[in-house]
């Protein structure tokens, strides 16, 4: 069982942050998913369909790692991409918060650099609000999945890629949007705004070299 003591903080916690991820025009209509772990077995996640700038505790849900609803939150509809928050919670056990956006910047990259396979973000003073970089004179190469409704098959490539590149913060999927984590969902939030102020230079250095 899990603590409702500390789902309620967790619950709280998603629905403020969802507040200001749709106040930045990050997580639109009812897109995006945003959980919290609540202990080794459990996270707190969005339930589906959720207007993200709306949330209130009822939309909340509690779930394990393996993404299955407990006997209590039955009755909600866990986000369709519970698989790709479960994943990452079951892969490193200091992963607090994992947070999904769909910023029109995200987009619009991932979609530009999805035969790439990635995009690249160097030399940025920025990058520093990334856990463990502490010089701009770093390189992060975000990995570009493609899209899919097959979110089991997406989180095992994703799966086989964290393998081999711990390091990473966050990846996109093509067209779709961003995900990141972090030790609590304060840290992933972090890693979501400098990743979207990171994409907006990107943006606009391409718009100017016109
Ligand atoms: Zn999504």
């Amino acid at each position: 069982m899990y603590s409702k003591e500390l789902f309620n903080s967790a619950a709280q916690q998603l629905c403020d942050v969802g507040r200001f991820l749709f106040s930045r025009g990050w997580s639109p209509a009812t897109s995006s998913n945003y959980s919290a772990r609540l202990d080794t077995q459990h996270i707190a996640i969005t339930s589906s369909g959720k207007a993200k700038g709306e949330l209130s505790l009822a939309d909340i849900m509690v779930v394990d790692l393996q993404g299955e609803a407990l006997a209590d939150h039955s009755h909600k509809k866990p986000s369709a991409e519970t698989l790709l928050h479960t994943l990452l919670y079951q892969r490193d056990a200091k992963i607090g918060g994992v947070l999904h956006t769909h910023s029109v910047n995200a987009t619009v990259l991932s979609r530009l650099y999805a035969k790439q396979g990635f995009i690249q973000l160097e030399d940025y003073e920025l990058l520093k609000a990334l856990r463990g970089i502490s010089t701009h004179e770093t390189q992060q190469a975000l990995p570009i999945f493609p899209n899919t409704q097959d979110i089991a098959a997406l989180s095992v490539q994703v799966n086989q890629y964290l393998a081999e590149n711990a390091a990473i913060h966050g990846y996109l999927i093509e067209g779709h949007g961003l995900y990141t984590w972090g030790e609590s969902v304060a840290e992933a939030r972090r890693h979501i705004e400098a990743c979207e102020f990171l994409f907006e230079c990107e943006v606009l250095s391409l718009q100017l070299r016109r």
